[in-house]
């Protein structure tokens, strides 16, 4: 989960580990068991323009969450700035051992992952066989 925020850099700038940027959505989207947060709530932890106010001492699962956005930074071909997560409502995540896509949306934007912007990554995970979930109002749903 995110690095204290940092300014965002330009699309066109080359990223580095922590480019959540000014991005929070997991803190809201994402459960935590250790702060017995549920999902779609936001952390009390969080604060506008700083990020996680106990990030040193944050809880395990946050330490090691990443979601596939993020990650993706470091890849040959990551996913594209439009949609890192606060840019689109959508958090894309992997389930079944990093062998299938979860999109966890907002339920204020349900629709959110339809949006023009997710057609190539949806495209690319179709077309390498991977199966795609939704996440909503904690009810999974498969679409591809
Ligand atoms: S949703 Fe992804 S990009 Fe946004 S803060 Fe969390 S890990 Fe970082
Ligand atoms: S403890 Fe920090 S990293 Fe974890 S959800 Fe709260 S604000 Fe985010």
């Amino acid at each position: 989960m995110p690095y204290p925020t940092e300014p965002d850099r330009p699309a066109n700038e080359a990223a580095s580990r922590n480019d959540c940027g000014s991005c929070t959505i997991c803190c809201t989207v994402m459960k935590v068991k250790e702060l017995n947060k549920g999902a779609h709530t936001p952390c009390t932890h969080c604060h506008e323009g700083i990020g996680c106010t106990i990030y040193d001492k944050r809880p395990e699962s946050c330490r090691v969450y990443e979601c596939l956005w993020l990650r993706s930074q470091q890849f040959d071909k990551p996913l594209p700035a439009n949609i890192r997560p606060d840019r689109c409502n959508v958090v894309i995540g992997t389930i079944n051992n990093g062998n299938e896509v979860i999109l966890y949306v907002d339920p204020s934007h349900p629709e959110a992952w339809r949006a023009p912007a997710f057609s190539e990554a949806l495209g690319l995970f179709c077309s390498r066989g991977i199966p795609v979930h939704i996440s909503c109002h904690d009810q999974i749903t498969r679409v591809f």
